[in-house]
């Protein structure tokens, strides 16, 4: 009986081993298990050459093995012992690059791919010095999610396919080198490193940045670094690191990574934050001077657990990443700061995934938890959909079973699947059977999961301290109040978004111009309410912006910020030549991620 019950478990887990099609590797056949990179890091020709040495696991008696590439010159392959191996690359396929076929004779289990980057290379973003913060040092860093990272290592790059790795790296001796694994505290006098990750992780999770770095610790398991102008700044902006670790180990049990560090790039970062293992890429406009928007660190260390150790099988079930993520975000922010704390943060995140919604359409396939992104750019499942509606579905089931329950689950989830990549269709398996879910429940469950839109029955984010910021909102709209007369004592970041969003889109400019008055939020330093405000004011045609934004887009390279700003400038008729000449300069500053998708506003 049991043995019966085993087959049938092994039959329906392989059934539910999804193929990933953003990757020309089959795994099925041959393997990739550990990688091994011996990188010189040439910043006068911007190029990244070397030998990737990797090891093989054939699964089937198969006489060839495929790699990712995209935009890579491979110029010869080899066996151990030095022998040439014949290798082609096949087509080039849109968003995927080009599989590199190698034949394997006999039983070779380790080959050798002598390459280099080239100027296509998009994971990679070489930053003169005048990019910099200090601008006497060149910067480079790479971005390997989603399917990036081929564009400067060659491996098997599906985040279903886990490998350990190594790398030395070898570089400009006044630079310093860090990666997604161990890393060194300061320079050496050699200009060489190495790096260990003795995890086995997707490709995604491999990442480089060298630049004029300095480190400073912030606990016995956690520090910064940045360059060293902006490391005391950083340091005091995340001086709650080491607590939050804690926090997140009492939710959801043991780190398992050894140490957990930030690094804080320069400002071209295309994103908030990349949870990159040991070492989170962060953007520096997230350093608003008083630690009101390091919940996106809470966020990308939670992905320690919620995507590197537990990950999406294929990029179609990206929410299992992100969802899980930001439900865990805010239960550490809840744990450090308070339930008010986390219902605003629940809030806000409701009005992006509406927003998200009604932009996409409500019957959009683009809606689904569990996308459809064949023949697709995989970066296009990373909307608010996997983080919002993901998070909103994890709250529904902590409402059905209550949260002990439901944390209980979770501890068991992350422990059973650790260091394993799981599709959809597993983790429903699992849930049903973990949570003892009726026939009712997993019912609702897949609705939300292969559904557009939202079901008609959800319990809605609310929040008490929002609810005083809409009384100001309302008293100041009547005419009630003037802005010096609100009630804003002790207003976080959150509050202040909320005020700014909530903002009628017919206010009178004389109105706008009284709350700059008081405010300044045109000269505001926190990116997050700049930004709400001029995404609130341009549109009402309010001049005194515009050279605000014009500043913004070419000092800020997070697409979160750059491309929702320059949709809304294109879109009025008094701004959209002035926006498409401003692009064409800004776009020299921004990673590859943004500029594909700011692309599309002006095609
Ligand atoms: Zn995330």
């Amino acid at each position: 009986m049991i043995r019966t019950i085993l087959i049938l478990l092994l039959i329906s887990s392989s059934l539910l081993m999804a193929h990933d099609y953003h990757s020309f590797a089959k795994p099925e056949d041959c393997a990739l298990t550990h990688a091994k990179f011996d990188l010189n890091i040439d910043f006068e020709n911007k190029v990244i050459s070397g030998i990737a040495y990797l090891s093989l696991k054939k699964v089937k008696n198969v006489k060839e093995v495929f790699i990712d590439t995209k935009d890579l010159d491979i110029i010869s392959v080899n066996d151990i012992s030095g022998k040439a191996l014949t290798f082609e690359l096949l087509e080039k396929v849109e968003f995927l690059g080009r599989a590199l076929r190698i034949e394997l004779p006999n039983d070779i289990s380790e080959i050798s791919i002598r390459y280099k980057t080239t100027t296509k290379s998009s994971a990679l973003q070489w930053l003169s010095p005048e990019q910099t913060k200090g601008k006497k040092y060149p910067f480079l860093f790479t971005q390997g999610q989603a399917i990036l990272s081929r564009t400067w290592i060659p491996v098997q790059d599906s985040p279903g396919i886990r490998f350990t790795w190594e790398a030395n790296i070898s570089c400009d001796k006044n630079l310093l080198p860090v990666m997604s694994g161990l890393n060194p505290q300061s320079k050496n006098a050699s200009g060489n490193y190495h790096f260990e990750m003795n995890k086995p992780v997707p490709a995604y999770l491999i990442a480089l940045a060298v630049g004029n770095l300095d480190f400073k610790s912030l606990g016995p398991k956690t520090g910064v670094y940045s360059e060293p102008e902006m490391l005391e700044m950083s340091a005091l902006e995340f001086s709650d690191l080491e607590a939050m670790l804690q926090a997140a180990e009492a939710l959801y049990g043991e780190y398992k990574w050894g140490r957990y560090d930030v690094i804080v790039l320069p400002p071209s970062f295309p994103f908030g934050g990349m949870e990159n293992p040991m070492l989170t890429f962060a953007t520096p406009t997230i350093l608003a001077g008083d630690k009101s928007l390091t919940s996106l660190i809470a966020h990308e260390l939670a992905h320690s657990w919620s995507g590197n150790l537990v990950t999406n099988q294929t990029w179609d079930d990206f929410w299992l990443n992100e969802g899980f993520t930001v439900y865990f975000e805010r239960r550490i922010m809840e744990s450090l700061y308070g339930k008010d704390y986390a219902d605003m943060l629940a809030v806000l995140g409701y009005q992006d995934l509406i927003e998200t919604i009604t932009d996409l359409g409500n019957e959009s396939d683009d809606t689904k938890l569990k996308l459809n992104l064949k023949g697709r750019d995989a970066d296009d499942g990373m909307t608010d959909i996997a983080y919002e509606k993901g998070c909103l579905l994890l709250l529904q089931l902590e409402k059905m079973k209550g949260r002990q329950a439901f944390d209980k689950f979770l501890n068991e989830y992350f422990n059973n699947f650790a260091f394993k990549s799981i599709s959809t269709e597993e983790f429903l398996e699992y849930i049903s059977e973990r949570l003892a879910l009726t026939a009712d429940e997993l019912s609702v469950m897949k609705t939300w999961i292969y559904q557009p839109g939202l079901p008609g029955e959800i319990a809605i984010p609310s929040s008490s301290l929002f609810e005083n910021v809409d009384a100001e909102i309302a008293a100041f709209v009547s005419g009630k109040k003037e802005p010096v007369q609100l009630e804003v004592k002790n207003w976080s970041s959150h509050e202040w978004l909320h005020f700014l969003r909530n903002l009628p889109g017919n206010l009178s400019l004389d109105k706008v111009e009284n709350l700059d008055d008081v405010f300044e939020f045109t000269a505001s330093g926190n990116s997050e309410i700049k930004f709400a405000w001029l995404m609130k004011v341009i549109p009402l045609g309010y001049k005194k912006a515009d050279k605000a934004a014009d500043e913004f887009l070419l000092s800020v390279g997070r697409r979160k910020f750059v491309l929702p700003m320059f949709k809304m400038l294109a879109a009025q008729p008094r701004l959209k030549e002035h926006a498409k000449e401003l692009y064409s300069n800004a776009r020299l500053g921004y990673h590859s991620v943004t500029a594909q998708s700011v692309d599309e506003v002006f095609n």
